[in-house]
């Protein structure tokens, strides 16, 4: 019963060509199996110098392509996101987030390296998750007692918008909370799909109109959270008489650089300069700290100080299966950033949270 129920997780993409065109570009990550290693030489004179070892769930190597070791989306999916949909089958929540600083590989992650075009090989995490949900939806004795509902949104400064109206005088939505399902997005669009292929076209939908708003205002791409979600009913056999519930939350976060997390001074300049901080970002940096502290008896977990952790209470605190990706690039400019995601990443493995099955029993 107290099974873990969070995978946290590390990728390093490749590094770019601006990384490498700075002169004495290095690399400084190093991975030995499911440890991520950071080459502390490298890191400002200001700090000690100590070698820095996390160890995760699981640690991606996706540096270079022609090696033997470089980890694919298909394997990026299989470790972090298949357990998640096998428990969504069985009536559990399910939540997987990508964490990391903007260009770190978040949605190359989560969509894949065009998200206008999922017909490719290197489709994310998102597009295949929905297309497994379908083939296992279609190996059930009666695919017709399963439901599915899509809706596609996303949090700028505390707003959400619905990412599947193709209106553009979208008004920002609102939280509420439900009394037995909790809290909610009011007046939320979700559509039933019957098929991955008409699951495509909304989440092709969604991509566009998030596109489109970020080529609008500069750096809200960057800034934004989006959050792709699945509910799944399943009307059980006549023998159990129940029907399972799941609700799916698949989410690319805002970029991690602006969180004052770390004790360089950047970032202390930028808290003390009043710069705008991202406070679903920060309150989720809380949430997951509070919940740490959890097993030493502290009780009080901010959920409702900001829009995504409230939204996403259920999936982080209590009833789900939860998976992180944290994404890291391995270039020394970057180094501050990359120390910080770490950081993060490794706190959130010290959640324990407890799940049980979503389970109407019918009237
Ligand atoms: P983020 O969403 O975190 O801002 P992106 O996913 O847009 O970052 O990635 C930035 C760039 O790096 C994109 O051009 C993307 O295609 C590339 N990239 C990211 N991760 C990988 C990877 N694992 N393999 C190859 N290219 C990657
Ligand atoms: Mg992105």
């Amino acid at each position: 019963d107290e099974a873990r129920n969070l995978i946290v997780a590390v990728r390093i993409r490749p590094m770019n060509a601006r990384e490498l065109s700075v002169v004495g570009a290095k690399n400084v990550i190093t991975v030995d199996e499911n440890k991520v290693s950071i080459n502390s030489s490298c890191i400002g004179s200001s700090t000690t110098k100590l070698n820095y070892m996390f160890p995760y769930d699981h640690v991606f190597w996706s540096c270079d392509k022609s090696k033997f070791n470089y980890s694919s989306q298909d394997e990026v999916f299989s470790k972090i996101g298949n357990p998640l949909l096998e428990n969504a089958f069985q009536g559990y929540n399910a939540c997987l987030f990508a964490y990391g600083q903007t260009g770190s590989g978040k949605s190359y992650s989560m969509m894949g390296i065009d998200s206008e075009n999922l017909d490719c090989n290197d489709i994310g995490i998102i597009p295949r998750f929905c297309k497994k949900l379908f083939n296992k939806i279609e190996l059930l004795d009666d695919p017709n007692a399963a439901i599915v509902d899509v809706s596609y949104f996303e949090i700028y400064n505390e707003k959400i918008h619905d990412l599947l109206l193709s209106n553009s005088h979208r008004t920002p939505l609102k939280v509420r909370e439900h009394p037995v399902w909790g809290p909610y997005v009011v007046n939320l669009s979700t559509y039933k799909v019957k098929s991955y292929e008409e699951l495509k076209s909304w989440l092709l939908l969604g991509n566009k109109n998030r596109a489109v708003a970020a080529t609008l205002m500069n750096e809200k791409s960057s800034r934004s959270h989006s959050i792709f979600s699945i509910e799944l009913s399943l009307e059980e056999n006549h023998i159990e008489n129940v029907t399972k519930r799941s609700k799916i939350s698949l989410v690319d976060l805002a970029g991690s650089e602006r969180l004052g997390n770390t004790n360089n001074n950047s970032n202390e300049e930028k808290l003390k300069q009043g710069v705008f901080i991202n406070k679903s970002l920060l309150t989720l940096g809380k949430v997951i700290c509070a919940l740490a502290d959890q097993k030493k008896g502290v009780q009080f977990v901010p959920y409702r100080e900001s829009v995504l952790t409230w939204l996403l209470r259920e999936s982080l605190g209590g009833n789900s299966f939860t998976s992180m990706l944290a994404t890291i690039t391995p270039a020394n400019v970057h180094i501050d950033e990359t120390l910080a995601t770490l950081r993060y990443a490794c706190q959130a493995r010290s959640i324990v949270n407890r799940a049980h099955v979503n389970e109407d029993p019918h009237e």
